[in-house]
């Protein structure tokens, strides 16, 4: 079976270095073949974003561009229905047929956040989920919300290995370099004309400032 195919969604509104160091660090932790983005069209989790779906499309691209193991999936953007995740990973299991190992990769927070997804215990059957440590959100039994605690203890690997032997249906854990950064943060710091860089790419930032995003509150 060929290496897991780790899978990044998220509303990267703006991405920031949290979202790279996380997708940069998976790959060896979790012994991925390699990382797809799939920022999301319309995220049915949460009110319009500041800038269109193309604009986070763009800067997504931006930030990855020249990373060989990094790709981009402009699907859900490109679509017109609301991006869930399991529609979303139903179409990667036709286009990448069923013995792939699929890793979703989300943060604790999202993780915490599961079991309000659609379809949520769906996804289990088609990708595992890989959950990284972020700063104030602890990944453990006791936080989780009963349902997923329930399915955290009976699917959880302890070895990163065991992503390769099936092609979904674990759940692992990762300890990444801790970055207390978040696209909120960084939509605050720019609406109060206050310094954002160092916390995104120059790139990223030189676009937000073309198109003068994130203006406004
Ligand atoms: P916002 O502040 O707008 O909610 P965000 O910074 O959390 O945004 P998202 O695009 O919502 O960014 O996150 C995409 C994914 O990246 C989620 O799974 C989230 O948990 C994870 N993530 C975002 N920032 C970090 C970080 N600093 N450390 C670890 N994971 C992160």
């Amino acid at each position: 079976m060929s290496e897991p195919l780790g899978l990044f969604g998220g509303t990267f509104d703006p991405v920031h270095f949290g979202h790279l160091r996380l997708a940069e660090e998976s790959i060896a932790h979790l012994g991925l073949a390699g990382v797809r983005w799939i920022p999301a069209g319309h995220p049915p989790h949460r009110g319009t974003p500041q800038v269109t779906p193309a604009q986070r499309l763009e800067m997504v691209l931006r930030s990855t561009a020249g990373n060989e193991q990094f790709s981009v999936d402009p699907g859900e953007v490109e679509a017109t229905a609301p991006s869930y995740t399991v529609l979303t990973l139903e179409r990667l299991r036709r286009e990448l047929g069923s013995e792939q190992s699929l890793v979703l990769l989300v943060g604790a927070d999202a993780f915490a956040g599961l079991a309000t997804w659609h379809r949520w215990r769906d996804i289990f059957s088609l990708a595992h989920v890989a959950v990284s440590h972020r700063p104030g959100f602890p990944v453990e039994v006791a936080s989780l919300p009963e349902e997923l605690a329930a399915e955290f203890s009976t699917r959880r690997l302890l070895d990163a290995a065991a992503l390769k032997a099936r092609p979904a249906g674990g759940i692992v854990t990762f300890a990444m370099t801790q970055l207390a950064i978040s696209a909120t943060q960084i939509r605050t710091l720019l609406s109060n004309g206050k310094s954002a860089r160092y916390l995104l790419p120059d790139t990223v930032l030189d676009y937000i400032r073309t198109h003068s995003l994130y203006r406004n509150a």
